[in-house]
């Protein structure tokens, strides 16, 4: 099997490298890349690019993931995140090949307290939404083959994230307050492209099982909840912190105002893809806790 992934370097990007490897012949791009054209800014370089490697499957893991930046830049946030996914649907399309494609909760209105179902109905609030949610209509309406996992609160180990973030803050302040009042599920990359490699071995056998599926962590919590189990663990692992889990307090999102609202609401509903390709998808606890090991030992 030969496969394409674009945005190698990024969150999700970096661990498909490790889990798609296994798999067959993967030829992995990121903007950057010199023998073949990794730019989703440049078009007709990422056709030629498709053209010319004329893989099985095209894992798209890059994207414009900057939301507040996105108000500003609009023109790039969608060329990026809705005319890249369209030029790989037809270049897929006209290959047979499969395409994998993420998305995101942002195309909720993120209200409610109901985990989003696949087939509610969207209503982005922001450019970034409105992008990618472009670009799952595109794929869509192109007629190839195709998985598109919408996601939410992706980490990694890899770089900076929400939790090194809290540790860092933690040892340094005297006080930190965390947003309380928007609910989700912190899922990781790593996790993410796992089960991305088992569904395309799946689909492989059960093409039928092509379509959009909610894929997050099980669970639920805040980021302020999110903070105290970070510390939490930290204190177990032996951390001297300032700011103990106890003391982390609890705000709104009116208390910590960004450029782009965020939605409060960004629970998914993931029974779809456990029911379809057979898996249980571990508590949101089990992955962080993973990575603070791995990030604490360093
Ligand atoms: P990252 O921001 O970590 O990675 C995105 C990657 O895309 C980066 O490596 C970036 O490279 C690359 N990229 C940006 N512009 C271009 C371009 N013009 N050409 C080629 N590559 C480009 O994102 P994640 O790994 O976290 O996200 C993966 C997917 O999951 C995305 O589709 C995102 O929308 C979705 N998602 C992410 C969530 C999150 O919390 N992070 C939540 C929900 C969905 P560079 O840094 O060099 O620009």
């Amino acid at each position: 099997m030969k496969i394409l992934l674009l945005g190698k370097n990024g969150q999700v990007g970096w661990e498909l490298q490790r889990s798609l490897a296994p798999l067959g012949e993967l030829l992995a791009l990121d903007s950057r890349s010199q023998d073949y054209c990794g730019d989703l800014n440049d078009l007709t370089g990422l056709s030629a690019t498709v053209r010319r490697f004329a893989p099985d499957v095209i894992v798209n893991a890059a994207a414009y993931t900057a939301v507040d930046k996105a108000e500003s830049e609009p023109q790039l946030a969608r060329r990026v995140n809705a005319e890249a996914p369209a030029v790989l649907a037809r270049e897929a399309k006209r290959l047979n090949a499969l395409l994998v494609h993420y998305s995101t909760d942002y195309v909720f209105a993120g209200n409610g307290d109901t985990p989003w179902l696949e087939n509610d109905p969207v209503a982005p609030l922001s450019v970034y939404g409105s992008s990618k949610l472009e670009g799952e209509q595109a794929i869509q309406a192109s007629g190839c083959s195709h998985l598109i996992f919408r996601t939410s609160w992706v980490y990694a180990a890899r770089g900076n994230n929400f939790a090194k973030t809290m540790l860092r803050l933690s040892r340094e302040r005297d006080s930190l307050n965390v947003i309380d009042d928007q609910f989700g599920a912190p899922t990781g990359a790593d996790l993410l492209a796992d089960v991305t490699a088992h569904a395309i071995r799946t689909l492989r056998q059960q093409p039928e099982l092509g379509g959009l599926y909610h894929f997050a962590a099980a669970g639920e919590t805040t980021w302020c909840r999110y903070a105290r189990f970070v510390l939490e663990q930290a204190q177990v692992a032996g951390v001297d912190l300032k700011v103990t889990p106890t003391m982390v307090g609890a705000i709104t999102t009116e208390a910590y105002p960004t450029p782009v609202k965020r939605p409060n609401n960004s629970r998914l509903n993931t029974q779809k893809l456990q029911n379809a390709f057979e898996l249980r998808l571990p508590d949101w606890q089990a992955g962080v806790a993973r990575m603070l090991i791995e990030t604490l030992e360093k």
